[in-house]
């Protein structure tokens, strides 16, 4: 990701979604989405009504904070998506959620993506039993993630601070072995209700 330097918690209090972006503090009372429910700054609290064009412009800017990819990459995720056969929406998102670093998030085993993308560059994670160190690289089903055994501990405890993750289909999670097996790719009704992936498309295609 472009590196944002900046309190991350801003983004998420802009964007009006817990993006989950600063590990354990996001499940904590401490969030500053949680205690401060409304934009950062001044004047965070008088937004006026958002036009057309920055609503899709918001709502992209919301998923691509929450994959923490750049605009650069967002973009290929999105042509790469339109090439395909079927909805485009639901592959840009299928595509973004089977990073490796999404699906250590999603299975439960990191605080978020981020904590997961810090881990896997420090080669904490491996892919069919192979380290790998790529946070975006895409996983497929069949595919299974473990932890190294010199690691174990390290992950185990991470995953003691956090609260129960809803089970999914497209994934097999076992914490006691820390391993995640991908069964299939998301369906829609799997991932985010809250993206609507159809302003995101419009906005690209203006
Ligand atoms: Fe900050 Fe995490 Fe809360 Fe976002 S979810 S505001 S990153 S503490």
């Amino acid at each position: 990701m472009a590196r944002h330097t900046g309190a991350v918690c801003k983004i998420c209090r802009n964007e009006g979604k817990k993006l989950f972006l600063k590990g354990n503090r996001c499940f904590s009372v401490k969030c500053s989405a949680t205690k401060r429910p409304y934009g950062s700054g001044q004047h965070g609290q008088n937004r006026k009504k958002l036009s057309e064009y920055a609503v899709h412009l918001r709502e992209k800017q919301k998923v691509r904070h929450s994959y923490l990819v750049s605009e650069k990459q967002f973009l290929r995720y999105y042509k790469f998506a339109m090439r395909k056969k079927g909805v485009t929406g639901t592959i840009l998102l299928q595509n973004l959620e089977s990073r490796l670093d999404s699906i250590i998030a999603t299975a439960g085993l990191t605080a978020g993506r981020k904590q997961s993308r810090q881990l896997i560059r420090h080669r904490h994670f491996t892919l069919n039993g192979r380290i790998v160190d790529i946070p975006s690289y895409k996983v497929r089903p069949g595919d299974e993630i473990g932890v190294k055994a010199k690691s174990t501990d390290l992950v185990k405890g991470i995953i003691e601070t956090l609260p129960e993750k809803p089970e999914t289909n497209w994934l097999t999670v076992d914490k006691n072995k820390l391993k995640i097996r991908v069964n299939a790719l998301p369906e829609r009704e799997e991932l985010d209700p809250t993206i609507k992936e159809h302003l995101i498309v419009e906005y690209y295609s203006k």
